[in-house]
């Protein structure tokens, strides 16, 4: 998708703080962080949503969660972590491109899961 931020970011168009990437894969440092750690996961390949997921790109969000074990153990979140992935209006989603959240380094309590 030639307009989307996060294909973007992924290609190297637009500057982030990468702290994990492989063929498929890249994970980035959200830019409005919501605790100590937030970093977002996102399959290079756009995929709009996980109302999106089928068959066909599955294994990209496989891939995905490979990697949030990778950067979990990289980023020593021994006390924990959250994962997070709004999908459409009534969530909040504000970029199109599928991406989970990782959010560490702080209690989240028992609110919204
Ligand atoms: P969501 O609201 O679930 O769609 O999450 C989108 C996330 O992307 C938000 O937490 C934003 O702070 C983050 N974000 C937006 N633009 C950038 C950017 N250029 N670099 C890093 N994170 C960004
Ligand atoms: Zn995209």
């Amino acid at each position: 998708m030639s307009d989307c931020l996060f294909c973007k970011i992924a290609a190297g168009e637009i500057p982030s703080t990468k702290v994990y990437e492989n063929e498929s894969v890249y994970a980035f440092r959200d830019i409005a962080p919501q605790a100590p750690t937030h970093i977002l996961v996102i399959p290079k390949a756009h995929i709009e949503s996980a109302a999106a997921v089928d068959g066909s790109n599955s294994a990209l969000v496989a891939k995905c969660f490979e990697a949030i074990a990778e950067i979990a153990k990289a980023e020593k979140l021994d006390g924990g972590f959250r994962v997070i992935s709004n999908c459409g209006d009534d969530a909040g989603q504000t970029v199109h491109h599928l991406h989970f959240h990782i959010l560490a380094g702080k209690k989240m309590g028992e609110k919204m899961v």
